[in-house]
């Protein structure tokens, strides 16, 4: 009788650790939020992130498309248990407190962001662009990155552990573009939107960095994915823009997310502050 008792307790305590050793490994898996991320670019750092091990919580405006994007990283990845998704515009405050917290809710902590949702906005001279316009592009590309990332700090700050040596445990990483420094005809609020993005990756990286937080940007020159629709189906224009770039080619989006996983990692550890042109040698010739 005693020892059958004596069993029982041992039994459950026995359930007991492993239960405690799965949630502590579990909140092991570092995690990323990863915005604008239903095609394109933002899909591929997704992918790449969950294919090396984070969970991932993706965003985009449409949720059959967010849908869509998640069946098809769990599919290749063999596991959707490490992703889970947030609809919704990034110019929309709630949106961006949502994703951090689908993070916390669902994997129980928040080490990446990655400030991708971006536009490029109407075609226009300056001085025929309308106010709307002019708001509709800042208000995606900068308005959204700063709201996300103050949203991300906060639970970064509070969750910042700056008593060991490990200092650098929260990364982000914005998307910015080549049109942060070179001027783009025609495209007034996308380039002064990546303009204001190279400071908003400078301003931030300067007031989080004693809080183990580093901020680095990407720029890309001319990458393979919707947004260049238009450049991708016209063989002439493609051939004329792949002359203008050294490497002779249009990068692809997995050339941008291998970059962002490693600005992530802490192979990374000293860099911070800084904007990485991945453009093939674009600039050089811009
Ligand atoms: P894309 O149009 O293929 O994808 C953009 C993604 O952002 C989509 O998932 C879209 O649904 C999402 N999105 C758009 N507006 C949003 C909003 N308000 N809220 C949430 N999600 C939103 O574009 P892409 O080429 O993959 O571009 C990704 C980022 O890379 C952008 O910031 C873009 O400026 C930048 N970039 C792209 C290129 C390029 O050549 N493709 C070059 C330089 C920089």
């Amino acid at each position: 009788m005693v020892d059958s008792v004596f069993f029982k307790i041992i039994n459950y305590e026995i359930v007991c650790i492993i239960y405690i050793s799965l949630q502590m490994s579990n909140n092991n898996v570092k995690v990323a939020v990863i915005t604008g991320s239903s095609r394109g670019i933002g899909k591929a750092i997704a992918k790449e992130f969950a294919k090396n091990g984070y969970s991932v919580v993706l965003n985009s405006r449409d949720e059959q498309d967010l849908n869509r994007a998640a069946q098809d990283i769990a599919k290749e990845i063999g596991d959707n248990n490490v992703i889970s998704y947030v609809p919704g515009d990034v110019s929309q405050e709630h949106v961006c407190k949502s994703l951090v917290e689908e993070a916390v809710k669902r994997f129980g902590r928040l080490d990446v962001l990655v400030n991708n949702a971006g536009i490029s906005g109407v075609s226009k001279k300056i001085n025929e662009l309308s106010t709307n316009d002019w708001d509709y592009v800042i208000d995606v590309n900068l308005k959204g990155a700063f709201l996300c990332t103050r949203e991300a700090l906060k639970h970064m700050i509070q969750n910042s552990d700056t008593s060991t040596n490990t200092k650098n445990n929260y990364s982000i990483v914005n998307i910015s573009s080549v049109h942060e420094s070179i001027p783009q005809p025609d495209a007034a609020p996308y380039a002064a939107s990546k303009g204001g993005m190279e400071m908003l990756t400078k301003n931030t990286a300067m007031e989080v960095s004693d809080k183990g937080i580093r901020v680095n940007g990407i720029a890309p020159g001319a990458i393979a994915t919707d947004m260049n629709k238009d450049l991708l189906e016209d063989e002439q224009k493609k051939k004329e823009e792949e002359q203008r770039i050294l490497l002779k080619r249009i990068g692809q989006p997995q050339e941008i997310a291998k970059v962002a996983l490693f600005l992530a990692s802490d192979n990374a550890s000293y860099i911070t502050g800084t904007t990485v042109y991945v453009d093939g040698g674009l600039t050089l010739t811009s």
